[in-house]
């Protein structure tokens, strides 16, 4: 049996519809494939719909979460989180088999998806709260039909008069990464994550946890993770050397964990292919035994 459990469509950032997503993994001769695009479930009824017979499709989604918890506060309490001593550790966390009707993933998944705006209105109320006289419908004026951004806030705070120009707010003292006003993007405490996935009835999997050198999970997280309810770790993925995997796949056999794989195809965006790399067939069903929140789709 050969299984992918992470690919992409334009649901997300792929460049295929799922449709012609679920045409090239039978193609590809998988025997499974699970469409994992970035918070959000939409491609899953056009690729159920266009599910080839010989494909077995497990619906999914890839969660945006970040280690160190969100990095907005919450206004009026506390004091604005500075960018951590690592970074922004972003992580990503695939999810399988959850209800995808489940109230609190959804909005949780919705919040990622608006974060837009929802994070140039939390950098407005931190401008307000240091005394800047803006309000979130001049920023909203000055953007228009355009998706709202820094630079918007940045004509607002220039017509207040707050400063001389635009380019004056990417400061440290204004909105420049790490800012005081600054905001970044919204994501998910993991761990929470987890929880809710695990609530709507679906497994977790920690995605390429040593694909990027700069982002790397180390073993101790891992362990955090898997006491919090994580069910697995892709260990096979085109961005994780050899050695790498090597050493992943001994840490789940010490945690007890799931060892996963999967291309990360993205269609023409990136340079990974559908099936490249996948799953063992014990993993595929020790997956679908934790879930109850959804079932594997059986094309034909
Ligand atoms: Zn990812
Ligand atoms: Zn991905």
């Amino acid at each position: 049996m050969r299984a992918d459990l992470h690919v992409h469509s334009n649901a997300s950032d792929g460049t295929d519809p799922p449709a012609e997503v679920m045409r090239r993994a039978a193609r590809a001769g998988l025997d499974v494939v699970a469409l994992t695009d970035h918070d959000t479930v939409a491609g899953h009824a056009q690729a159920r719909q266009a599910l080839p017979g010989s494909l077995i499709l497990v619906p999914g989604m890839e969660l945006s979460c970040r280690l160190d918890g969100p990095s907005r506060g919450q206004p009026g309490r506390g004091v604005p989180r500075g960018p951590s001593p690592r970074g922004q550790q972003s992580l990503h966390l695939l999810a399988y088999l959850f209800d995808p009707d489940d109230p609190e993933l959804a909005a949780e998944t919705r919040r990622i998806r608006d974060d837009r705006v929802l994070r140039a209105r939390a950098m407005v109320d931190r401008l307000v709260g240091l005394g800047v006289p803006i309000t979130w419908d001049d920023v909203a004026a000055i953007a228009g039909a355009a998706v709202v951004g820094r630079p918007h806030i940045a004509r607002a705070m220039a017509a207040s008069g707050a400063i001389a120009s635009p380019a004056q707010a990417f400061t440290p003292d204004w909105i420049a990464d790490g800012g005081r006003a600054y905001v970044g993007r919204y994501a998910l405490d993991p761990v929470r994550a987890i929880a809710l996935v695990r609530s709507a009835g679906g497994v977790a999997v920690l995605a390429h946890p040593r694909a990027d050198r700069a982002l790397l999970v180390d073993d101790t997280q891992i362990a955090d993770l898997a006491a919090a309810g994580l069910a697995g770790v892709e260990v096979f993925h085109p961005d994780q050397p050899e050695s790498e995997q090597a050493s992943l796949l001994g840490l789940t056999r010490d945690l007890g964990l799931v060892a996963t794989g999967g291309s990360d195809d993205h269609g023409s965006l990136t340079g990974h292919r559908i099936g490249s790399h996948t799953a063992a067939a014990g993993a595929y069903e020790s997956l679908i035994s934790q879930a109850t929140g959804a079932k594997p789709v059986h094309g034909g």
